[in-house]
């Protein structure tokens, strides 16, 4: 089984439609799931969420998921009102059907999924929705990271912090860039690997990113895509609730 791995599109359907391309005229997966975090922040979280409910094999529930279908809580100011506005833009809808069968997919978000060895939450496997595994807490916070692996058996897939890499029980980080884009599952040993963000990557490479697991292999590619960013830019620039450095930041990958 090959699986695509994304996360944290964000409504960026310009980053989404391009990554979507690559996998399927490259990737020769047989499935799709995307870890969480569909909507907030971007220009376009209607059309992202038909697109992933279309594509997506399943998906979890992130944060601003949960944000604009709930509550945001633990929001600063400009993701708060992102995502007041977010949910304003599913509520535009004026065909019922189209309204209920949008809402029915966003209600039934996964907040944790498991098949074969791995284990997948968007953020992590004690508080699945909210908590961070930041690559620095592999250095900073060994005790974190001890009660995070003890939840994990084998593999665990997250999102949420836009940085793509692999965390061993050591504890440790690697990016990418450290293993030619190629992380090998060993036979001993446990880890937690995030394929980055589609839609708002964090780690200073404005191109979106992805992962393609391949359960036989026994390996993960990282792939990385560019995309039109600027169109993305403009689009935000256009939203008045939407602050501008929500579209500036993904210029520069932070
Ligand atoms: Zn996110």
């Amino acid at each position: 089984m090959r699986t695509a791995l994304i996360s944290d599109v964000h409504g960026n359907l310009e980053a989404l439609q391009v990554v979507l391309d690559e996998i399927d005229s490259e990737r020769s997966v047989d499935r799709i799931i995307c870890l969480g975090d569909i909507l907030g922040y971007g220009p376009d979280p209607v059309a992202c969420a038909e697109i992933i409910a279309e594509r997506c094999e399943w998906a979890l529930m992130g944060n601003h998921d949960y944000g604009a279908l709930y509550e945001p809580t633990n929001f600063n100011a400009a993701a708060e009102q992102a995502a007041y506005w977010t949910r304003a833009q599913f509520e535009l809808e004026t065909d019922p059907k189209a309204a209920a069968r949008r809402w029915e997919f966003l209600g039934h978000l996964r907040v944790r999924s498991a098949f074969g060895d791995f284990l997948c939450v968007h953020g992590s496997p004690r508080r699945p929705i909210n908590e961070y595994i930041f690559p620095e807490d592999a250095v900073n916070s060994p005790v974190k990271m001890r009660q995070v692996f003890e939840r994990v058996t084998r593999y665990c897939l997250v999102g949420h912090t836009h940085v793509p890499g692999v965390f061993t029980d050591e504890p440790d980080f690697y990016p990418p860039s450290d293993l030619d884009g190629r992380w090998k599952l060993e036979d001993e040993g446990r880890c937690i690997i995030n394929p980055g963000s589609v839609g708002q990557p964090r780690d200073l490479d404005p191109r979106a990113s992805y992962a393609v697991l391949d359960e036989e292999a026994g390996h993960v590619d990282f792939h990385r895509v560019e995309y039109d960013v600027e169109s993305v830019v403009r689009k935000i620039h256009a939203v008045p609730e939407l602050t501008n450095w929500l579209g500036d930041r993904l210029l520069e990958g932070r």
